[in-house]
């Protein structure tokens, strides 16, 4: 059983020839919406993986809210425990240029509402791990962070998007997974490639997380702790869209793992979750379920 405590956002998404000028009105030449957010990304990744998933989080009260937790619902995850707040719910207005490059406008609405008190000690009974990430406040991931060494779960935590952490965190945190940006402004040492990775993971180790596991996009992924190293490279597959790739590396690793995998294995089967989101658009809709990550893992 995984709980994961984050946000929940529509993603909208708006396709231009060119990206216009501060002033300027254009069309665009097509807009399309796509349930996303970093935690609940991470939740039907967890879910579709195969592990039964918690969802805490807030959406507001306006049209996007219903369907967001209707999305969630129906990829079997549990959203009773989801608060609906006054206001709108979190977006995020992408804009894409033809040549791919975009510019995203985040508004947190309800995610900046989301309460450690809608985690009850009843929900952590039994739990495996609880995910985080950095789209809720910071003083909610850290009373949650509490809460779980008391009850003896797992924290798993993903810093994106990035910012610095406190270093009385350090202790709390049993994983952290970052990408090549984030370990690099947190650690302070440049990530460009798996060398450079192993000296930003063993940063993170010097300062006590157990487990560190660093995304290298195409390049792979490296996992350290104290006495152990795990490298697994990526698939070779044809990228369209990288959106939530590194959300189902994170859901699916989690979910191998609570279901008792090695972290060798739950690193491969992480790998393979996100090589098939990367060749599909969007976020929690491009997430795989557990047979067409075997296919690929047996193929
Ligand atoms: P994020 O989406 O957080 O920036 P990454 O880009 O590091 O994270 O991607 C996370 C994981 O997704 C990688 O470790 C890799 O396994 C997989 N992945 C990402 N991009 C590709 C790609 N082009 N081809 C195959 N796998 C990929």
């Amino acid at each position: 059983n995984v709980v994961v405590v984050g946000s929940i956002n529509m993603d909208i998404i708006n396709r231009v020839e060119r990206h216009p000028e501060p002033g300027e009105t254009i069309h665009c030449l097509d807009t399309s919406y796509s349930p996303g957010g970093k935690g609940a990304n991470q939740a039907v990744s967890s879910s579709l993986a195969g592990s039964s998933v918690t969802m805490i989080g807030a959406v507001g009260n306006d049209a996007f809210g219903e369907v967001l937790i209707k999305a969630l619902h129906n990829y079997g995850v549990n959203s009773s425990a989801i608060s609906i707040e006054e206001g709108t719910s979190g977006l995020a207005f992408i804009t894409v240029d033809e040549a791919g490059e975009n510019t995203i406008v985040l508004s947190h609405g309800a995610n900046g509402k989301v309460h450690s008190d809608q985690l009850s000690i009843n929900m952590l009974k039994g739990a495996y791990a609880v995910l985080l990430q950095n789209e809720i406040p910071a003083s909610v991931n850290e009373a949650v962070m509490r809460m779980c060494r008391e009850e003896g779960v797992l924290v798993y935590y993903n810093p994106a998007p990035a910012h610095q952490l406190n270093e009385y965190l350090y202790d709390l945190i049993d994983t952290i997974i970052l990408n090549e940006t984030e370990a690099a402004l947190i650690s302070g040492l440049q990530v460009t490639d798996v060398a450079s990775a192993e000296l930003s993971a063993a940063h993170f180790i010097n300062k006590g997380i157990k487990n560190v596991i660093i995304t290298l996009g195409s390049k792979g992924a490296l996992f350290k702790s104290k006495d152990s190293r795990e490298f697994v490279p990526a698939f070779s597959v044809k990228a369209v869209d990288t959106t939530a790739a590194g959300d189902t590396f994170i859901g699916a690793f989690a979910a191998s793992q609570a279901s008792g995998g090695s972290v060798k294995e739950s690193l491969v089967f992480a790998a393979a979750a996100s090589a098939i989101t990367v060749t599909r658009v969007g976020a929690q809709q491009s997430i795989p379920r557990k047979e067409e990550i075997e296919q690929l893992l047996n193929s």
